[in-house]
């Protein structure tokens, strides 16, 4: 997914992409972990530029909205990352955040074996723990 893509998306949806935000995005969408809304806050500011904290709000609600963004509520912390807009699964890293797109999935069809409870109309599933490179450093 390229920037137009995002660009277009948001458009849809009446989010209009500034300058400062499209900054805020770019970072998020490269670093490939998850913050919280002050951690990308810093984030961007120590990388770009000032932006304000309420830019990073506004462009993850919005982001959220349209599916390019994923909330994880972790010890009582709302992290979100950046999701490309394809079904997919995380592996999400609880030491250093990084998250990981799984692009496979079962799961839908093993939902589908009983009819009986109710139609599915979509799922989620998410992994938590720790990454190779996490588990290495330890040794
Ligand atoms: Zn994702
Ligand atoms: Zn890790
Ligand atoms: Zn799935």
């Amino acid at each position: 997914m390229d920037l137009k893509d995002i660009q277009q998306l948001l458009h849809e949806h009446k989010f209009r992409l500034t300058k400062e935000r499209e900054a805020v995005l770019m970072a998020f969408v490269d670093a490939r972990r998850m913050f919280t809304p002050a951690q990308l806050h810093d984030y961007v500011k120590e990388r770009y530029e000032r932006v304000g904290l309420t830019t990073v709000y506004r462009l993850l609600e919005a982001l959220t909205k349209v599916g390019l963004a994923t909330p994880f509520l972790i010890d009582g912390e709302i992290y979100y990352t950046f999701c490309p807009n394809q079904h997919h699964h995380h592996f999400v890293c609880l030491q250093c955040h990084q998250v990981k797109e799984l692009f496979q999935c079962n799961a839908q069809q093993a939902m589908d074996v009983d009819q009986k409870i109710g139609t599915v109309a979509y799922h989620k599933l998410d992994f938590f723990g720790r990454c190779r490179s996490c588990e290495e450093e330890k040794h």
